[in-house]
């Protein structure tokens, strides 16, 4: 029997009293993903079966570090008129956490190839690289034989495997599920020349709609990386194959029909969820939903890879306000599965690598966290009654926002940069201030955090390596 996969915390003691005495209304009270409330939110505790088949849920946060998860959180709290510090993101509930240690075999800093490598494989791959050990670059080109993805291993186990992307379907993190690529770029068929050509090499989008790669349900964006002939592969793969493109289609499928589907909605990345047309692209959270109730009703048992890829893409271009919708929106994403799942599935959160993004001055508590940095009350103004200062100013003399990038393609501050204001720091396409000026803003190298619940969570604890994270997945699905 497995042992019951929870740390008896004082949440989950309320939990179980309330499944207890069936008191509905009390517990979901509690198990309110947006309750302003020092009890972090979590899923109903269930003792998983030994005769269900297991499934697993990892969700990445591309580019999600730990200030991001700050400031995301605050942002939640804010957006929805209760105090951010103390609020809770779905899965901050979890019982079990870890710090993970992202470098790739040779880099410092991290891409999310090698990271998402390490986190599905479970070694350490070269910046770049996607699926291919660091000295054997070319492997799964030609009759090159690879050690197999996370999706082979689980179709072998007779699981079915799915996963959803904001961004291109064959980008890195998801193109980790389930294909082997010396290079990231190589996504289309049109990007396969030259040294790739030679070795026999395939694109991305040619693996994933190749039956053989064992990928059941992929909904995304990207189409424009697949060909018409590629797309119609994907449609004679045997069974019922559904292609789609719209928005429209996708809610017209059923999901209980439990069909093989390959939906990408836009040509190439899917809209920020700050732009995004909800006739046009469904949101992560209704693409995470369709997925578990398509996945699920095969009754196999499932691996399931959720990413909000535009995190990243947003935090690149140096414009916090995208960064912290998308973080919302995995929030909604990860708290969708939280309620549809029960004891037999594993929930994991994570985050690929970190970015150079900083939370910091003295801003006084509640101040909005796009805001200036407006300090809390002096000793004197309290003892006095007094209002607060506005906001602080800089040597320059002129103030400063909380949220801030190390580097990146962002206004720089100098002596000629204007004063900020709080209605234009606010604004939805302010770029935060930049010390080091580049031409896109940069990944970072400290730790992550990996956030888990349900059967093999008690295995994430402490300071882990990244491709710990493979053995953790292997375990809950008994796949190695
Ligand atoms: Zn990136």
């Amino acid at each position: 029997m497995r042992p019951i996969p929870h740390v008896f915390t004082r949440k989950t003691w309320l939990l179980s009293a309330c499944l207890a005495m069936l008191i509905t209304q009390a517990c979901k009270k509690i198990n309110d993903t947006t309750a302003d409330s020092p009890l972090a939110p979590q899923s109903a505790v269930q003792k998983p079966s030994d005769s269900t088949p297991k499934s697993l849920i990892l969700f990445i946060g591309d580019g999600m570090g730990l200030s991001t998860i700050t400031a995301g959180r605050i942002f939640d709290g804010q957006s929805k008129g209760l105090s951010g510090e103390g609020h809770s993101l779905s899965f901050e509930g979890f019982g079990n956490v870890a710090l993970i240690k992202t470098y790739n075999f040779d880099a410092q800093v991290p891409d999310s190839a090698g990271t998402a490598t390490a986190m599905m494989s479970g070694y350490k791959a070269r910046i770049g690289t996607i699926n291919v050990p660091p000295d054997n670059l070319l492997a799964g080109c030609g009759d090159r034989p690879a050690p197999p993805t996370l999706a082979k291993r689980a179709s072998a186990k007779g699981l079915s495997v799915g996963l959803v992307s904001t961004a291109r379907i064959t980008h890195a993190t998801p193109a980790a599920v389930f294909s082997h690529a010396p290079s990231r770029n190589w996504e289309a068929d049109k990007d396969i020349k030259g040294i790739a050509a030679e070795s026999g090499c395939r694109s991305i989008a040619a693996q994933l709609v190749d039956p053989a790669t064992a990928v059941n349900l992929a909904l995304g964006g990207g189409h424009k990386e697949f060909t018409d002939a590629q797309k119609q592969v994907w449609r004679e793969g045997g069974g019922d194959h559904i292609y789609i493109e719209s928005g429209a289609d996708f809610g017209a499928l059923n999901a209980q029909d439990g069909q093989d589907i390959l939906g990408l909605f836009t040509p190439s990345h899917m809209s920020y969820e700050a732009d995004r047309k909800k006739t046009d692209e469904p949101s992560l959270a209704e693409m995470t939903r369709f997925a578990i109730e398509n996945l699920s009703a095969r009754g196999t048992g499932y691996v399931l890879m959720v990413e909000a890829g535009r995190i990243d893409h947003a935090h690149h271009g140096g414009n916090a306000y995208r960064a912290l919708r998308d973080v919302q929106a995995l929030n909604e994403a990860v708290a969708t599965a939280i309620d549809m799942t029960g004891g037999d599935t594993t929930l994991l959160v994570t985050a690929d690598h970190s970015h150079v993004f900083t939370i910091a001055g003295y801003p006084k508590r509640g101040n909005p966290i796009l805001g200036l940095v407006t300090p809390p009350q002096s000793l004197e103004q309290l003892l006095n009654d007094q209002e607060g200062d506005g906001p602080v100013l800089a040597k320059d003399d002129k103030p400063y926002t909380t949220l801030g990038y190390h580097n990146g393609s962002g206004p720089q501050r100098n002596d000629d940069s204007p004063a900020l204001t709080d209605n234009a720091v606010q604004a939805p396409d302010f770029r935060q201030q930049v010390a080091v000026p580049l031409g896109s803003e940069t990944h970072s190298g400290e730790d992550v955090a990996l956030y888990a619940q349900g059967p093999g969570a008690e295995r994430v604890r402490g300071v882990m390596d990244q491709d710990e994270i493979a053995a953790v997945i292997d375990a809950a699905l008994g796949l190695r």
